[in-house]
């Protein structure tokens, strides 16, 4: 997961970019970026860490951050916070990623993860391409100048006809800019405008955040270009929708619309739906913060039992499961409990997933320990059993508790009384979509690509 925005013919397009990716920061938190061009020339900065780290001015070496924003000078921009699922997380691995060819700049900015990568990438090796990061995302780059095609998009759209996967990305050159859609929509991407400039961003969010009105979602298998006559639609690569449902569980911002829902209004129905399939007898629900607090407050809306606020979060504590190290010690730091709401009380813990496992087993004991006399939980989607290869970082298969282990199993390990999910089924007629309109790989094994 990562996040991207672009703005094209704006006076403040870097200040804009920046403002946008921090609407963007919960899908990446390893590395931020930002390209702008005066249409003559690219300017490009980059840094590890989040927009606040990269982009600050309270000491010495942020002052010279500061001054590196205001030298991203040109009214078009790119910019990217990055969730590495592909190469090595490091600033050479940090978007956008610029080339030159032939004179001519070309940087992008790709959410996603590309399947077939490893081997156009050795492919493009054997013929000569020199590669300067270890990421999938570069490999567009090279299929574009391979290409032998004058125009921007036409160069785009020979580069995706040979790419497998997800990616919706945003290119730009000194003077255009071109975002596209994998044929299947796996990743959101959304058009906006602002003052007479368009916009694009990976969460309606980002358009909340600098006051963008929303247009209109990227439509699967389009190519976009934006230039100073307009914006145009001008290459489709039709295929079935397959958007990541999982963007509805945990990863898009509850203040999002993604793939034409309210994720708020979703994570609710979710709760709702989780309830009527799991009723249980207990006192109080408490949701664990955050993406856990929606669906919550569905399940006490349907079971009648009291939401109680139970759980703390620490809000400058990385969320767990993005970070590329370290989850163990995490939980402790993010989440207090409130003991003198739980102590006492029998349990319904709702979170919106179960991973690994590692955090619910000591939610579950903070409960326990608080004095909760049974603790309940119930997870607002299915068991996990499958890795994702579209760019959400589950590895591997082993890792994933619910692909070896039974939910009775589950419940024991994570301590809990008693352990039941939200039903794929239940989960998809929640959607206002045809059920058939969304990836459910990771729950049943199912991949649209491969
Ligand atoms: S496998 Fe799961 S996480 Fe990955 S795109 Fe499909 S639904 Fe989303």
């Amino acid at each position: 997961m990562c996040g991207i925005f672009g703005i094209f013919d704006h006076k403040d397009a870097a200040t804009i970019t920046y403002e946008g990716l921090f609407g963007l920061q919960h899908r990446g938190q390893e590395s931020t970026g930002i390209v702008t061009s005066d249409g003559n020339t690219l300017y490009k900065d980059k840094g590890m860490g989040l927009v606040s780290e990269v982009y600050v001015k309270t000491n010495k070496e942020a002052r010279d951050r500061q001054v590196a924003l205001e030298n991203l000078i040109g009214d078009t921009a790119i910019g990217h916070v990055r969730y590495s699922t592909s190469g090595d997380s490091n600033l050479s691995n940090a978007q956008p990623i610029t080339i030159i060819h032939k004179g001519k700049e070309y940087s992008i900015a790709h959410n996603g993860n590309l399947t077939n990568y490893e081997k156009l990438r050795e492919d493009l090796e054997d013929n000569g391409s020199v590669f300067k990061t270890n990421s999938d995302t570069e490999v567009i780059l090279h299929l574009m100048i391979k290409s032998k095609k004058r125009n921007l998009e036409n160069k785009v759209f020979d580069a995706l006809s040979q790419v497998k996967g997800a990616y919706s990305l945003i290119i730009m050159t000194k003077d255009e800019m071109v975002a596209a859609m994998d044929p299947y929509g796996f990743r959101p991407l959304s058009l906006g405008k602002l003052d007479d400039s368009y916009v694009l961003a990976s969460e309606t969010c980002a358009f909340d955040q600098i006051d963008a009105e929303y247009i209109r979602d990227i439509i699967p298998g389009e190519i976009l270009k934006i230039n100073k006559d307009g914006q145009k639609a001008v290459f489709f690569l039709p295929k079935e929708r397959k958007h990541c449902i999982f963007e509805y569980v945990y990863f898009a911002r509850p203040n999002s619309v993604v793939f034409n829902e309210y994720m708020h209004g979703i994570r609710e129905e979710f709760g709702r739906q989780l309830a009527r399939e799991h009723p249980v007898d207990a006192d109080i629900v408490i949701g664990v913060p955050d993406s856990g607090m929606y669906a919550a407050w569905g399940f006490s809306q349907v079971s009648d039992i009291m939401l109680k606020f139970a759980i703390s979060r620490n809000h400058y504590i990385p969320r767990s499961f993005i970070q590329p190290s370290g989850r163990k010690q995490s939980v402790k730091l993010k989440l207090s409990p409130i003991k003198k709401s739980i102590k006492d009380n029998k349990v319904v813990l709702v979170d919106d997933s179960l991973v690994r496992s590692n955090t619910m087993k000591k939610i579950v004991k903070m409960m326990k320990d608080c004095g909760a006399k049974e603790v309940h939980v119930r997870i607002s989607s299915p068991p996990i059993t499958n890795p994702c290869y579209y760019g959400i970082d589950t590895p591997t298969k082993q890792e994933l508790i619910a692909s070896s282990k039974s939910v009775k199993d589950i419940q024991k390990a994570i301590g809990a009384d008693s352990l039941e999910y939200l039903s794929l089924k239940g989960m998809l007629n929640c959607t206002r979509r045809c059920t058939k309109e969304f990836c459910t790989a990771c729950f049943d094994g199912k991949y649209p690509v491969l």
